[in-house]
């Protein structure tokens, strides 16, 4: 390979952030299963506290499992750096613990994750961070809620459950508008799909435990800085413009550039709040990731094909997946994801709420439970489990009503997967 060739999507799937080990040879980057790494000396370890020199100190804030992690994750999303933390939702919470101050306010699609609307919408409250809720298919309403207190606008590329995909470089004019940083949650697309950093966003978050692990073994999460945005210009994000008082007064938004982002995320929020991904987490999902242009295209073909067979029985009311022509999300899907429109989607039972309830009791191949981006077929009815905490009104506008079945596709054979419905559905 010639020096100046940037290696294809497929390659850096496998390669990019690995080297064989350096002192077994090890081909596998191992499982670094350990709590701390012994200094070279008394001015290695001064160094590398006072972020001088890059290195090994304690496993809360890095790990070499992990850094293989982090850099094939940035490799992938075209970012500058990556920080990979212990779920998703551990990835969120740093991300805001590194651009909010008390009173300050941000903007979030209401078509999100469950989880993330209780994140953001109850869990934050206590640290006095305050979201607003702007509509993922109308970017006017994303700047309709922007005020002086804004300090960053948070979508999905493709949202969760509702098969949604979001217009981002609409969001992305308004966020740069609005002189904050766009993020985005990339778990339903994985990079694979849609890589946001081309349409404007400058952060970017998984929860690996999804399509990025792709085998239901591990829990994890992380931020990608794009390396886009320019912390320096303003002074709403003072841990990243202002002198830092636990690193004698470091600027690292100065010192680290363009991935100050990322460093900011390490050595304040993951070494403050803690929540640092286990070396075996990281292994699994690094050799998940191995293969996700396979998987992925895989997940995507199987899903259309299935969406294609339910939106023809007659006990279905509607299905929502971008993939199909009709759907009208069909166009920004060509646009965002053109390879495919994900895995998951929903579809609506004519029989309603119970339906719903009876569809997951009879389903054989197909697993009930709370996941998705398994090499298993999930399903799940999100009325009556992971959107239950939510009132009526906001399941509604989620997309999770109370006839709606999600299903996240897996890898087996599809006639297998649509024998299963089809036998699942005759009982209901
Ligand atoms: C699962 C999920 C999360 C949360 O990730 P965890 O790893 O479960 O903490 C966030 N966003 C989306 C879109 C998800 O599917």
């Amino acid at each position: 390979m010639s020096e100046e060739r940037t290696p294809g999507f497929n390659t850096l799937a496998i390669h990019a952030g690995a080297q064989p080990d350096a002192s077994t040879g090890a081909r596998v980057t191992p499982i670094y299963q350990t709590t701390s790494y012994v200094f070279d000396d008394a001015d290695h370890a001064a160094a590398l506290f006072n972020l001088e020199t890059f290195g090994n100190i304690y496993s809360r804030i890095m790990n070499p499992t992990q850094a293989v992690l982090e850099e094939r994750v940035a490799a992938l999303e075209g970012g500058t750096a990556a920080l990979a933390v212990a779920s998703g939702h551990a990835a969120q919470a740093i991300v805001f613990h590194t651009l909010m101050e008390p009173g300050a306010e941000f903007v979030a699609a209401r078509q999100l994750y469950g989880g993330s609307m209780n994140q953001f919408g109850e869990a934050f409250k206590k640290f006095d961070w305050h979201v607003k809720w702007a509509d993922t298919t109308d970017a006017e309403s994303f700047r309709a809620a922007i005020t002086p207190k804004t300090r960053a606008i948070f979508v999905e590329s493709i949202a969760n459950p509702g098969g949604i995909v979001t217009d981002l470089e609409a969001i992305s004019a308004v966020a740069k508008e609005a002189g904050v940083p766009l993020i985005v949650d990339n778990t339903l697309a994985t990079p694979y799909l849609t890589q946001p950093k081309e349409y404007g966003a400058d952060i970017v978050v998984h929860s690996l435990t999804k399509f990025l692990g792709g085998h239901g073994n591990s829990v994890g999460g992380v931020i990608v800085d794009c390396g886009t945005f320019d912390w320096m210009a303003t002074d709403r994000y003072p841990s990243l413009s202002a002198p830092c008082a636990s690193y004698h007064g470091m600027t690292l938004g100065e010192t680290f550039g363009n991935f100050a982002f990322a460093i900011a995320c390490r050595v304040l929020g993951l070494r403050d709040l803690g929540p640092a991904i286990s070396p075996m987490n990281a292994f699994l999902i690094l050799n998940g990731i191995e293969t996700l242009p396979l998987r992925m295209q895989r997940h995507c073909d199987n899903a259309k094909q299935v969406a294609e067979w339910l939106s023809g029985h007659e006990k279905v009311a509607w299905v929502n997946y971008a993939g199909l022509p009709g759907n009208g999300f069909h166009a920004l899907a060509q646009r965002y994801a053109p390879k495919g429109a994900g895995a998951v989607f929903t579809f609506g039972l004519k029989g309603g709420y119970e339906a719903g309830i009876a569809l997951v009791g009879k389903v054989e191949l197909f697993s009930h439970l709370a996941n998705i981006g398994d090499t298993r077929s999930l399903i799940i009815h999100p009325a009556s489990t992971t959107h239950r905490q939510l009132g009526d009104e906001a399941r509604e506008r989620a997309g999770a009503g109370a006839d709606v079945v999600r299903l996240s596709i897996g890898l087996e054979d599809v006639d297998d997967i649509i024998a299963d419905l089809d036998q699942a559905l005759a009982a209901v």
